[in-house]
């Protein structure tokens, strides 16, 4: 999971792109990095968060006004600072690139683009590989133009030959931005225009903080370049079949961000009243509720409501610990539960207490959340998790790669509350999933527009066993 921004305007963008990037921050924490135009690229990137990679200093150099960023979380290699984010070849042009997903025939893409002497990879990151095919394919278009139809052609190059997840934001020297999508679009992107200033980001919530009111999703392969001039061009490269994360609704993203049309914080209350219905059916009367913070809250709140029982923040969060879904290796994940959560004893000691949360991976994390509300005296400790069991590695960008993970992986709910040593479990339904996130109707998108890979192993790019078994070496290498 990444986060990636564009900006081209009237105005000096370096500050403009960190502030994105700090609304944008949890998206990934490993590290962060801005590259500006004034006619010279200038590129600062690092390891670490984005207040720990910009300062006064190193800002004052990111001069022009057009520029991209990204803060990224790694899904391949080690995550050292030979992957930090944007990269850029020198010709044809000059192209600079950022992105958010990951690229499922990567490792054939390298070797490809490694056999030709003029290409050298310099990282393990997976926005490389685009970048270079991008770059072959608008060297072999109109050269002397780069107008829309050669950047276009280009994208059409992308989309052919490489698979997988990935949205992307580009800038090309003297020419403009562009940013497209997959033809599934799996990852967000959206687009923003004011007057004669154009954005490009992740989720609408980088906008907010930047002023732009009006905003649209960039569609499923679907290509958007912003000329010099200010002139916007859209094109549908390849018809697309939108096959959107729903887990960034339940999860990754923030809840006042609006992705492909839909509020995510409204999705999370639905979320939250469709598990109402599985919370009755279970027979469960709790005292309270309790939302593990920060993402299950606006679930639990409509889940509280519609069931007629007491919300409480049991659970407080140091909100200077990072997410222990985005921590690397079990023992870290387990010991940051603790750094992380606190209760408030007044509101568990004696009650029969209903915990929500967005999901359960490992088990590491929500049986260290029961143990600590009994710790602090609760009668009794039941979970309701808002999304079904997730049981599939998400091959799109998303760290949960290896199949043995998951707690879910072949045992029954009965057997996953034992795990997590639960009084009762009890989850959303698949179809209650879809529905909720996907809206009443008219809605903008049918509950079959989503990708739902990690919970029912459907993978929308179809994905072969050659490729988990590889995913799965790497990531035991990298994680030793
Ligand atoms: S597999 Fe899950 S996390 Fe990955 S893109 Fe699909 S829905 Fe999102």
């Amino acid at each position: 999971m990444c986060g990636v921004i564009g900006l081209q305007t009237r105005r000096e963008v370096g500050t403009d792109l960190v502030e994105g990037l700090l609304a944008l921050q949890h998206r990934g924490q490993d590290s962060a990095g801005v590259l500006t135009s004034d006619g010279t690229f200038h590129l600062k990137k690092g390891n670490g968060t984005v207040a720990y990679v910009f300062n006064a200093r190193n800002l004052e150099r990111l001069t022009g006004n057009a520029g991209i960023g990204q803060v990224r979380y790694p899904t391949i290699g080690p995550g050292s600072v030979e992957d930090a984010q944007p990269f850029h070849v020198n010709h044809p042009f000059g192209i600079a690139m950022v992105h958010n997903g990951n690229v499922t025939n990567y490792a054939d893409l390298r070797r490809e683009l490694m056999c030709k002497d003029f290409r050298q990879l310099t990282s393990l990151s997976d926005v490389e590989p685009i970048l270079n095919v991008f770059a072959e394919e608008l060297d072999q278009a109109n050269l002397k133009r780069c107008g829309p139809a050669s950047v276009f052609r280009a994208v059409s190059g992308v989309f052919r030959r490489v698979h997988g997840a990935y949205s992307v934001v580009a800038l090309i020297h003297k020419r403009g931005m562009l940013a497209f999508r997959d033809p599934l679009g799996i990852r967000p992107l959206v687009f923003a225009q004011a007057g004669r200033e154009f954005a490009f980001a992740s989720e609408s919530v980088a906008f907010d903080l930047l002023g732009f009111r009006r905003f649209s999703d960039v569609k499923a392969g679907e290509a958007v370049f912003v000329d010099c001039r200010g002139g916007v061009h859209r094109e549908q490269v390849r018809p697309g079949t939108p096959r959107h994360c729903i887990f960034e609704h339940v999860y990754f993203a923030r809840p006042d961000s609006v992705i492909d049309g839909i509020g995510v914080y409204e999705a999370r209350l639905r979320l939250g009243e469709r598990l109402a219905t599985e919370v009755a059916r279970l027979g469960l009367t709790p005292d309270v509720i309790v939302p593990v913070p920060d993402t299950a809250r606006a679930a639990a709140s409509s889940l509280a409501s519609t069931l007629g029982i007491e919300l409480r923040e049991g659970l407080i969060k140091n909100r200077y610990i990072a997410r222990t879904f985005i921590m690397h290796g079990q023992e870290r994940r387990a010991m940051s539960v603790r750094r992380k959560l606190n209760p408030v004893r007044s509101q568990i000691e004696g009650k029969d207490v209903l915990l929500v949360d967005d999901s359960i991976v490992r088990g590491t994390t929500s049986r260290e959340i029961v143990q600590m509300v009994r710790e602090a005296g609760a009668r009794k400790v039941s979970l309701a998790i808002t999304a079904p069991p997730l049981r599939f590695p998400c091959v799109y960008g998303i760290d949960m790669m290896t199949r043995g993970e998951f707690v879910a992986k072949d045992r029954t709910v009965e057997q996953i509350r034992r795990v997590v040593s639960a009084d009762a479990l009890v989850y959303q339904t698949y179809q209650g999933l879809s529905e909720a996130v996907a809206g009443p109707r008219p809605s903008p998108l049918a509950p079959r527009s989503f990708c739902t890979a990690c919970f029912n192993g459907k993978y929308p790019t179809g994905v072969t066993q050659r490729y988990f078994a590889q995913m799965e070496r790497e990531r035991r290498r990298w994680l030793k």
